[in-house]
C-alpha cells in the first residue's frame, strides 16, 4: 500500500529529490522540480490564480532547472513561462505538439489580458518557440541522462502524465487527469511498464480529491438536450460563458451529437471567442489523437466538432451584430466566469430579456459576475456585469458534470495501475481535498 502524503513540499527518491514549487496546498500554480544525478527537470511552470496569486514570485529553483517539461497548456501550468524566460532560462521545453500549440495560444491570450504590447508578446512567443521541442506520446527522450516519456492524461488534447527514470529512481507526475469516458479525449493511460522497477514516487493532482461526480456522459447529454429544447421554445438567445481551452470543445462535441442525431432542433450556434476558435482548430489538426468514438464519427463523415449550423465569429464587429439576431441562437463566448471578454455585451443585452437563457457549464468562483448571475437564478434582481447594472429576467440554467478532472474514485483507480507504487505526493488540490483523499485512499 502506497503512503499518501498531502500538503508537503519535499519528497526524497532513491538518487535525488522531488520538490513542489507551487500548488502545494492549492489548485493553481503547478510547478515541480525533479532532481536526479546530472539533471534538474522542471515539470510545469504555472502561475497561481485569484487570491493564491497575491505576492507570487517565481522561485529561483525554477530558473535553475536544465529543462522544462509541460503536461498541458492551461495557464495554471504554464503561465509563469514568460517570467522564467526573463530570468534567463534557456534550456529545452519539451511537450506534445498540441500542448506546445495550446501553450503558445494561452501565453498570447494571458499576456494580452495583462496589457502587454504586441511587440512584447511576439518577443516572448519567439523565445518560447525557439526552445520548444515536440515529443510524441510514449516515446522516451533523454534529458541529461534521465529517461522521460509522456503518457496520455485525458484532460485536454495533448495533455500528458510524465514518467521520469534515472538509475534506481522512477517518478511519475500525473499532470491534470481527465475522467475516463470523456468525449473526444482518450482515457488516461493505465499501461505502465512492469519490468523497469517500481514507481518510487507519484506526484498526483487532487482537485476532486474529496468528491465524486454524479453525472456521467449519458446524463450530461440528456440534461443538455432538455435545456436546449426549452431554450428553443423560449425563442431567444442561449448565452454560454465558457473557457476557451478544453471546455468549449467538449461542449461543441455534446451539441454536435444532439444536433446530428436530431435530438435538438437545428438552430444556429456561434463560437464567439477567437481563443476558443484557435484551440478548436488545434483539436481538429491533431484529430488523430481523438478517442475511438470520435474517430469512428470521423470515419462516418461526421466531424464531431462541426455541423452545418455552427459558425465562427472572428471579428468584434460581427460579435456585436449577433446582438441584433432575432430568434433562437446559441452563443458560446468567453470568459468562463463573465469577468470580461465578448460574453459581457451579450449578457448586458440578454439578461433583461425573459426569452434569454444563460447556460453555465463550469464552476463560478465567488465574487465573479458569473457567481452573481447564478445567485439570481429563480429570483431575479439586479446584477453588475462589466460596467453596467442590469435586471435579470433571463432563465438561468446549469449543466453539471463537464469537469475535466477525475474524481477521488477515478484517481484511486488510476493510481492503482502504477507498479510497486511506494509514495504519493498530493498537490493541485486545496488542503481539505488533499487531506480527505489521503484518508479515503490511504
Ligand atoms: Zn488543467
Amino acid at each position: 500500500m502506497a503512503e499518501i502524503v498531502p500538503c508537503t513540499e519535499l519528497h526524497p527518491i532513491p538518487d535525488g529529490e522531488v520538490r513542489l514549487l507551487g500548488a502545494v496546498r492549492t489548485v493553481t500554480g503547478a510547478m515541480t522540480r525533479v532532481d536526479v544525478p546530472g539533471a534538474r527537470v522542471l515539470v510545469d511552470c504555472g502561475v497561481p490564480q485569484g487570491a493564491d496569486g497575491r505576492g507570487f514570485r517565481l522561485p529561483d529553483a525554477a530558473s535553475e532547472a536544465h529543462a522544462l517539461v509541460l503536461t498541458h497548456g492551461h495557464l495554471d501550468h504554464i503561465g509563469s513561462i514568460p517570467t522564467l524566460l526573463d530570468r534567463g532560462f534557456d534550456g529545452p521545453i519539451y511537450a506534445t505538439a498540441p500542448t506546445l500549440e495550446i501553450t503558445a495560444l494561452s501565453l498570447e491570450d494571458g499576456l494580452g489580458l495583462q496589457g502587454a504590447a504586441p511587440r512584447e508578446i511576439e518577443r516572448v512567443l519567439g523565445r518560447f518557440r525557439a526552445l520548444a521541442k515536440p515529443v510524441p506520446y510514449d516515446r522516451a527522450f533523454d534529458v541529461r541522462g534521465a529517461t522521460v516519456a509522456f503518457r496520455e492524461a485525458g484532460h485536454l488534447l495533448g495533455s500528458a502524465s510524465v514518467e521520469l527514470r534515472r538509475g534506481r529512481s522512477r517518478v511519475v507526475l500525473s499532470g491534470d487527469l481527465g475522467r475516463p469516458d470523456s468525449p473526444i479525449l482518450r482515457d488516461p493511460n493505465t499501461e505502465w511498464a512492469r519490468d523497469v522497477g517500481p514507481v518510487d514516487l507519484l506526484v498526483m493532482e487532487s482537485t476532486y480529491g474529496s468528491r465524486e461526480h454524479a453525472h456521467d456522459h449519458a446524463r450530461i447529454s440528456r440534461d443538455l438536450e432538455a435545456i436546449l429544447r426549452s431554450a428553443v421554445q423560449r425563442g431567444g438567445h442561449v448565452l454560454v460563458p465558457a473557457f476557451a481551452v478544453g471546455r468549449t470543445q467538449v461542449l461543441l462535441w455534446f451539441i454536435d451529437d444532439l444536433v446530428e442525431s436530431g435530438r435538438v432542433p437545428r438552430i444556429p450556434v456561434a463560437i464567439d471567442t477567437p481563443m476558443g476558435l484557435a484551440v478548436t482548430d488545434t483539436y481538429q489538426r491533431f484529430r488523430k489523437l481523438y478517442d475511438k468514438e470520435s474517430l469512428a464519427k470521423l470515419a462516418r463523415g461526421d466531424d464531431p466538432l462541426d455541423f452545418t449550423e455552427l459558425f465562427a465569429v472572428h471579428r468584434g464587429k460581427d460579435s456585436r451584430r449577433l446582438l441584433d439576431h432575432d430568434g433562437a441562437l446559441v452563443v458560446i463566448a468567453g470568459s468562463g466566469m463573465c469577468t470580461g471578454g465578448r460574453i459581457v455585451n451579450h449578457l448586458i443585452e440578454g439578461l433583461p430579456d425573459p426569452r434569454t437563457t444563460v447556460l453555465f457549464v463550469g464552476h463560478q468562483a465567488e465574487g465573479t459576475p458569473g457567481a452573481r448571475i447564478l445567485a439570481a437564478k429563480g429570483r431575479g434582481g439586479r446584477v453588475q456585469v462589466g460596467d453596467r447594472e442590469v435586471e435579470v429576467r433571463a432563465e438561468i440554467a446549469v449543466l453539471k458534470g463537464l469537469s475535466a478532472h477525475a474524481d477521488r474514485k477515478e484517481l484511486t483507480a488510476w493510481m492503482n495501475h502504477l507498479p510497486g507504487l511506494a509514495r504519493v505526493a498530493l498537490h493541485h488540490g486545496d488542503e481539505e481535498a488533499q487531506r480527505s483523499f489521503a484518508a479515503y485512499a490511504g
